[in-house]
């Protein structure tokens, strides 16, 4: 049962950290240990339709710290893991009670030890956590990322020219010139011809029709 005068020992506790220290007083053992296991923790204390159990933990991570410095939890390493301990557990009837939890290899210095080393695990979980999902977002994004389809050089920029040398680049206006048909005509053809090409380099290219293509592989004149 938590007495009123429990409630002062999360004088110095955040607001939203405050559903987890009741939790830890109701679920860790008599003597306020239990194994520092966020995982057991997120899904215990939270609903089971949480969509990000990740954030859920992490959560619960902060909230371990924020009462590790509101001086209302500890850690401490016994049996080579890390153990939480509440510094200030709720007086229970110990009659009859089996404690499973170890006791702390050196309480004064392993509590010290195990704070800090909760806090740098902490962080390092956070950083590589962050990392990982940094990752996988650049990841989706390159995914995501259309190549840009390098434009076509217009076709007329390399065709031969429209109009006779005498007529270039204008034209000869109103007036007929037989060399600037001529030279239209050879245009029109050389246009036609690449276009032709482009088709067929198309079609090879989805078809993978290699049968039909005088240069394909192994087929080289020299
Ligand atoms: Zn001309």
């Amino acid at each position: 049962m938590i007495n009123p005068s429990d409630w002062a020992h999360l004088a110095a506790a955040p607001h939203d950290a405050i559903p987890l220290a009741v939790w830890l007083w109701l679920k860790l053992d008599p003597m306020g240990r239990g194994p520092f296991d966020v995982d057991w923790i997120a899904h215990d204390l939270y609903p089971p339709e949480t969509p990000d159990w990740e954030a859920a933990k992490d959560e619960v991570l902060g909230h371990v710290l924020a009462l590790m410095d509101a001086g209302f939890l500890s850690t401490y390493k016994a049996d080579g893991r890390e153990w939480l301990l509440l510094l200030h557990p709720l007086r229970v009837d110990m009659r009859g009670v089996t404690i499973r939890t170890p006791e702390p290899e050196s309480p004064w210095t392993s509590v010290a030890m195990g704070r800090g080393g909760a806090r740098e695990r902490a962080r390092e979980r956070v950083r590589a956590e962050n990392g990982a999902r940094a990752a996988a977002w650049d990841a989706v994004q390159a995914g995501r990322e259309e190549t840009p389809e390098r434009p076509t050089r217009p076709l007329r920029m390399d065709a031969p020219p429209r109009y006779c040398s005498k007529h270039m680049p204008h034209g000869p206006g109103q007036k007929k010139c037989g060399p600037c048909r001529d030279t239209r005509l050879d245009q029109d053809e050389w246009l036609e011809s690449r276009v032709y090409e482009q088709k067929l380099a198309d079609y090879y290219e989805q078809t993978d029709d290699w049968e039909g293509r005088a240069d394909g592989p192994g087929d080289e004149p020299w």
